[in-house]
């Protein structure tokens, strides 16, 4: 077993890893002993019991008659609303006591003073993203920060006017970019420079992505992309996007909803201009959770905020009441109001979870997690052209693991919507995406080797009904 631990701490491929793994045991790489023996040597797992993990009785769709009461449910969601951390009871419980006993004692007192709720905690957000503390801001809802941010960095002229972005967005993200465009009566149509994967492609390749901005570079005002594309998982090249933008005298900006606590980021050290996340999918602060917004240092003295509320004004003055501006630098100039200190606090609980390790570590669980995933996939769903009835999944997410986060897209053969129900029936949380699209985000935070291997039985069960 000795040699085998040497080969879990190497470099190697997930496949080569499994494939070690399966004839150390002398099993198949298919079998759940493999399974079984990387959760027990898994140095994360202690994390998944920092968390509610829902029981399989519990998911309102579950059909009671095809599962076990007392078991976990399969949570793959966790890139659409991560799991509840146990502590963030305690944490709300702490402030709503300090409220109950002092009123608005509370904004100076105690463990997390009000007022100063964001700021006890952006220091652990800023370990998540590679950035200054003082590069990062806490506050409102993502939508929200992209368009407080593109009002101050989308400054068109008359030579440089385009926003270039991709072409299936998030829908906030597009409208929001529309409706920024609108607001300087600029034609969308013409300001709205959107890429598509190629022809009988599903991703983009970087290379078209490099070429627009060499074509187009000239006439764009700002890029913004996503880190991780939300539909088919694929992590763009962040550092070659911002490099080449920025050459062509471009402000470039990433919406990180998908990629923060799920890839590992260097924001500050990557030179990006600015960026923008929200709190509820990897970072697990619960529905609505405060959100954060990122500018570069270099930034600090000349990119000013276009709206402003009492939060920017420095705090030694604030309280003065003076109505003479005195903006905090950066990012925290844009903040408008006081921090909502119940978001803060679930925030909070989740933030240490993830200060307790590394982006790094978590980072390498997740490569071998969903690299176990897509061997599954691809050993028991494959395309069989010798077998033309047989129902099988294509995964769009790319293989290649520098270009992908935790998610795999997998697109089906069969009728996706029936598919589905039968995975919900049997306790499996994950995402459909019409027409065909089913999105899995094994998490290394809080999902097991084991989740991975049960979910594939499922699947294939569920697949079986549908021949
Ligand atoms: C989840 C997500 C959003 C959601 O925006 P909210 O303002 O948090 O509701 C927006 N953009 C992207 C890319 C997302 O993934």
């Amino acid at each position: 077993m000795n040699n085998l631990k040497m080969d879990l701490s190497s470099h190697g491929s997930p496949v080569t890893i499994i494939e070690n793994i399966a004839s150390q045991l002398e099993c198949s790489t298919l079998d759940r002993k493999v399974a079984l023996y990387l959760d027990e040597e898994d140095e994360l797992k202690y994390l998944q019991e920092r968390f509610h993990i829902p029981k399989v009785k519990d998911l309102p769709p579950t059909n009671p008659a095809l599962v076990k009461e007392n078991d976990n449910c399969i949570y793959f969601a966790g890139n659409s609303l991560g799991l509840q951390p146990k502590k963030i009871k305690m944490y709300l419980d702490e402030e709503l006591d300090k409220w109950a006993k002092m009123g608005v004692h509370g904004h100076f007192n105690g463990k997390r003073p009000w007022a100063l709720g964001d700021e006890c905690i952006v220091e652990l957000m800023a370990n998540i993203v590679g950035a200054h503390k003082d590069e990062i801001a806490l506050m409102n809802g993502l939508t929200v920060n992209l368009h407080l941010l593109m009002l101050s960095f989308f400054k068109p002229t008359s030579d440089r006017y385009k926003i270039f972005l991709e072409a299936k967005a998030f829908p906030s993200d597009h409208y929001a970019i529309e409706s920024q465009l609108q607001c300087h009566g600029l034609d969308t149509e013409k300001c709205m420079l959107m890429i598509e994967p190629r022809k009988g492609e599903e991703t983009l390749r970087t290379e078209d992505i490099l070429a627009v901005i060499e074509k187009e570079g000239d006439s764009i005002a700002v890029i913004l992309f996503s880190g991780v594309q939300y539909y088919t998982g694929q992590l763009f090249d962040i550092t070659k996007i911002t490099k080449a933008g920025q050459a062509k005298g471009c402000f470039v900006g990433f919406d990180l909803a998908h990629a923060v606590g799920n890839v590992e980021l260097h924001l500050h050290d990557w030179g990006i201009d600015f960026a923008c996340w929200c709190s509820y999918k990897y970072l697990n602060s619960g529905a609505g959770g405060l959100a954060g917004a990122y500018i570069h240092r270099k930034h600090f003295q000349t990119v000013k905020p276009a709206l402003i509320g009492w939060w920017g004004h420095e705090f030694q003055s604030r309280f003065l009441m003076e109505n003479k501006l005195q903006l905090s630098p950066g990012i925290n100039g844009f903040r408008l109001s006081n921090p909502p200190i119940l978001l803060v606090c679930s925030l909070h609980a989740s933030l240490e979870i993830f200060n307790q390790t590394t982006m790094k570590l978590l980072r390498k669980k997740s490569v071998l997690l969903t690299g176990y995933l897509e061997y599954l996939i691809k050993q028991h769903f494959s395309e069989d052209k010798n077998d033309p009835g047989k129902p099988f999944v294509k995964i769009i997410t790319p293989s290649n693991i520098g270009e992908r986060g935790c998610q795999l897209t997998l697109t089906f053969s069969i009728p996706i919507k029936p598919l589905f129900k039968e995975l919900e029936k049997r306790g499996v949380a994950c995402d459909m995406r019409e027409p065909n699209a089913l999105r899995v985000a094994p998490v290394p935070l809080y999902n097991s080797f084991c989740d991975v291997h049960t979910f594939i039985e499922i699947l294939g069960s569920a697949m079986q009904l549908h021949l």
